[in-house]
Parts: C-alpha cells; sequence; structure tokens
C-alpha cells in the first residue's frame, strides 16, 4: 500500500520554512512519496521546481505535478527532462484549470492528450498518475461519459490515479468498481482532504464538485466561530473515512496535505497507523 502527501509550492520565505517544519514531521509516517502541485498555465512553474527540490533532499521520492492546459507540447518536454535529468522517476499528469478569462490555447485539450504525449517522448521512465473524480468532474456533461473519459485515460498509459477528495465512501467504492469494470486495473487511491477550516473547505468543495454530506454541513455551521470544535469534529469524521476505507481495502492514500502536518498525524495516532508501512496498525 502507498501513502503519499501532496504539497503546494509556498509563497514567501517564511511559508517555505513553515512547509519545511510540516514536512520534516510528516516524514516520521515514512510515506512512499510526496507529490508538488503545479499551477496551471506554468504560474508555479519556478516554486514547485524549488519545492520538488526541496522535497526530494527530504523524502527522496517525489512527484511533481503536470498540469497541460495552455501549454506548448515543447514546453511540457523541457519540463519532463528536467525532472528526468533530477533522476524523477514519477509524476501527476493533469489538465489543470485556466482562470476564467484565460481563453484555452496551449497544444492539449485534456490530461489524456499529456498522458500520451509523455508515454510517446518518454515511455515508462515516468510512473504516471492521473486524476480521477468519484463524484464526478464539475463539468462533466455526464456521469457515464465523465466514467468513460477517466477510462480512456488509464487505458492510454496511466500507471494509477489519485481521486478527488470526498466524504461519501460509497461514491469511492461504485467508481473503482465500475472503472474495473471497464479494464481499468491500475490502482484507484483515495485522496483525503482532513478538515481544519470549514469556510474555505465549503469553497473549495463546491468549486471542485465534492459534496459535503448534510450532516456534517449542518454540524459545522452550528460551531459557529468555535474552531476549536471545528477541528475535533473534521477530525473525527475525517478518521473514520480513513477507517472506513482502510478497512474495505484501498491500495493506497493519499494526503492532501494543505501544507500542515498535525490533522494527518493526528489521524495517524487514533487509527494506530503503525507508519503507514504495509497497512500495519499498531494496536
Ligand atoms: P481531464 O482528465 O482532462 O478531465 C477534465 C474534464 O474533461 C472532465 O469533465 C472530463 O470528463 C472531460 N474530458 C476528458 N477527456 C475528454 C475528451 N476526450 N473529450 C471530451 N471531454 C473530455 N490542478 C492544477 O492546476 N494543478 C495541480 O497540481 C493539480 N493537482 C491535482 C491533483 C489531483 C489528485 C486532482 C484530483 C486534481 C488536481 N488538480 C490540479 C485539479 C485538476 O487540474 C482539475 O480538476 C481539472 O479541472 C481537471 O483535470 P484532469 O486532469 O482531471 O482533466
Amino acid at each position: 500500500m502507498t501513502i503519499s502527501f501532496e504539497f503546494f509550492p509556498p509563497k514567501s520565505a517564511e511559508t517555505q520554512a513553515q512547509l519545511g517544519q510540516d514536512s520534516q514531521k510528516l516524514a516520521s509516517l515514512k510515506p512512499s512519496y510526496v507529490s508538488v502541485t503545479y499551477g496551471a498555465g506554468g504560474s508555479t512553474r519556478d516554486g514547485t521546481r524549488i519545492t520538488v527540490e526541496q522535497m526530494r533532499a527530504q523524502f527522496g521520492n517525489v512527484a511533481p505535478h503536470v498540469s497541460c492546459i495552455g501549454a506548448s507540447r515543447a514546453d511540457v518536454q523541457a519540463l519532463l527532462e528536467d525532472y528526468r535529468a533530477m533522476g524523477i522517476g514519477r509524476i501527476v499528469a493533469l489538465r489543470g484549470d485556466l482562470p476564467s478569462g484565460y481563453g484555452h490555447g496551449g497544444e492539449f485539450m485534456h490530461a489524456i492528450d499529456l498522458v500520451r504525449f509523455i508515454r510517446e517522448k518518454f515511455d515508462n521512465q515516468f510512473f504516471i498518475e492521473v486524476a480521477a473524480y468519484p463524484e464526478f468532474h464539475p463539468q462533466a456533461r455526464s456521469a457515464d461519459l465523465d466514467l468513460q473519459h477517466f477510462v480512456e485515460k488509464m487505458k492510454a498509459g496511466a500507471h494509477g490515479a489519485i481521486t478527488q477528495y470526498f466524504f461519501n465512501s460509497d461514491a469511492y467504492f461504485r467508481f473503482v468498481d465500475e472503472a474495473y469494470a471497464r479494464g481499468v486495473d491500475q490502482p484507484i487511491v483515495p485522496g483525503i482532504m482532513p478538515i481544519t477550516n470549514f469556510n474555505q473547505l465549503a469553497r473549495f468543495s463546491d468549486a471542485c464538485g465534492t459534496e459535503i454530506p448534510r450532516w456534517i454541513r449542518h454540524r459545522m455551521q452550528s460551531y459557529g466561530d468555535d474552531t476549536a470544535s471545528i477541528r475535533a469534529f473534521g477530525h473525527e469524521v475525517v478518521t473514520d473515512l480513513v477507517d472506513q476505507l482502510l478497512t474495505a481495502g484501498i491500495p493506497g492514500i493519499h494526503f492532501y496535505t494543505m501544507n500542515k502536518a498535525d490533522p494527518i498525524l493526528k489521524i495517524a495516532e487514533a487509527l494506530k497507523l503503525d507508519g503507514f508501512v504495509g497497512l500495519g496498525r499498531a494496536g
């Protein structure tokens, strides 16, 4: 079973130093790899590279995200050659979202075009992860079509997938069953988002199409500005979700860390996960 942590490139020297401390704490959980996000249109190109280097020194195994919207084939090839020269062997291949008003541009329409390009130029030199949406992508024209696009993306040469975060485990299990029924056989790893700041989470979830179940939303809203209760309840909800997924059997787990260690360390402690290695539980 793989365990991975996702970080984003910090914007200032202060947050960069803070990330160094938080990622160091997470190193105690011995992740299989960590990943670093990439702003669509190359907006964090330098920041991503700096963070990838920082994480590589700390963890060894780092997967930079590469998004293709608005990019040229030459840009993407240069980026990937740079990563190969650094010894990177794993990437997360995405379409990305350009801010509204930027039009489309670029030479890639969808993530599948990026997967095909990587396989054409680099064959098997990268282990390629792609994105999956158990509750469907917000722009999907239909659930069936979205699933079909996902299946085609996997068959185009992806080695695995990481899901958007979710709070309905049934959505994940059904999505995996349906993808497997359509011939996917690569791992589909659930992405887990700890809940610490409910207002921020609600905004993200509206934008990315994740449903926050009514009972969670109502409980959270009832806490108002009581951040301690929000964190405590969020911790219980996400710990139960991870427990349920681990019990059912999953190929791995990917945490959206939001560059913070403590919420994840608390979940690991509550579930007595033995360094997350080999799914061993300590108690
Ligand atoms: P695609 O697989 O291209 O799908 C996007 C939409 O297009 C879907 O509705 C799909 O049904 C449709 N589609 C796909 N193929 C076709 C086709 N052939 N014809 C017609 N329609 C099609 N964004 C970033 O900018 N940077 C990041 O670092 C980043 N990391 C992420 C990590 C994970 C694990 C996840 C789940 C998402 C991440 N995102 C990131 C967000 C992602 O870029 C957006 O969700 C984006 O809108 C879709 O990206 P995708 O790779 O899933 O696109």
